[in-house]
């Protein structure tokens, strides 16, 4: 699927290279310039190589299309004025608007690539918490408008330095991906994943009521621990919730005294721990009541 949607993108960005040279060639005797409608093409294959976490392969993209730019003006160019084009100024041209198409392609798709991933966590792709907070920020904006609430669950895995110990880092690495693709794969397109750091996560559910994010936390509960069941490791979820409605507090506020809840409760819990899986849940139904 990806790789036919690479495919698509790469004729995409041919046909446009070609389009623009017909234009310009048949314009070339009039006023009209169209050159710098290549940056089109350019900026596509840029975006074209940073989108996600890309094979080594893509980096190569903003390359071949500079290049190919380059090439294909250039030789527009020559056949619409052949033969008063000496041979030296089309090589020589071909040569510059490469390397410049290159050079701007690959900027482009370095400061893409690093927008990405500084909203991404590395090792399970998931949003980082810029991206929640960010996502967040304009999720209470919607409610405030709408009057509809949303739920925050926060997720901790419990014992997770004991997976580290007993099975190694790798393992623990191998866990975190585990447990993203059950998040991911339980939660909604317009839901924010988010990695907040070490074995915390969080997750938003836009227009979620209390209830609705019960079900979703007793689902992602029960996958979870039969999978971890599956792959033998000593470990379990602890789970925390909050649903509100609107934007009386803001972001970092509503963030810190639900993660103080929850860890209030995952102290609780492992007082009066059986040692099993342990579900807390912090119901706030009007967090401007914190
Ligand atoms: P608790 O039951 O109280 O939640 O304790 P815990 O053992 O789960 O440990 P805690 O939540 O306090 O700390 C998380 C640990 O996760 C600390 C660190 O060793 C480990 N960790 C943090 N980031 C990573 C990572 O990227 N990969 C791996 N394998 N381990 C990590
Ligand atoms: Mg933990």
């Amino acid at each position: 699927m990806r790789i036919a949607n690479n495919c698509w993108n790469f004729i995409c960005i041919v046909a446009e290279v070609l389009l623009i040279a017909f234009v310009a060639y048949r314009e070339s005797a009039t006023y009209y310039s169209f050159d710098v409608f290549y940056c089109v093409p350019i900026i596509h294959a840029a975006r074209l190589s940073s989108v996600r976490a890309l094979r080594r392969s893509d980096t190569h993209v903003p390359t071949i299309v500079g290049i190919f730019v380059g090439i294909i003006w250039t030789t527009g160019e020559f056949i619409a004025v052949y033969p008063d084009y000496p041979w030296s100024a089309l090589l020589l041209n071909a040569f510059a608007r490469s390397v410049t198409f290159t050079v701007i392609g690959r900027v482009m798709a370095k400061v893409w690539r690093e927008r990405e991933f500084s909203r991404k966590d590395v090792l399970t792709d998931l949003a980082n918490r810029l991206e929640f907070t960010d996502r967040f920020a304009t999720e209470q904006s919607r409610s405030e408008r709408s009057g509809k609430p949303y739920s925050l669950l926060f997720i901790d895995i419990d014992q997770f330095k004991l997976l580290n110990d007993e099975q190694g880092h790798n393992v623990g690495d191998e866990a975190l991906k585990v447990l993203s693709v059950i998040l991911t794969n339980n939660s909604r397109a317009g839901d924010v994943v988010s990695r907040f750091g070490g074995d915390e996560f969080a997750l938003l559910f836009p227009e979620t009521d209390d209830a609705s994010c019960e079900i979703l936390a007793n689902r992602i509960l029960e996958i979870a621990k039969a999978e971890f069941k599956n792959k033998d490791w000593p470990i379990a979820l602890s789970v925390g919730w909050v649903t509100g409605t609107g934007a009386s507090k803001n972001v970092d506020e509503l963030l810190r005294i639900a993660d103080e809840k929850m860890y209030l409760m995952k102290k609780n819990a492992r007082i009066h721990s059986r040692g099993d899986l342990v579900m807390k849940e912090i119901h706030v139904g009007d967090v401007s009541k914190l």
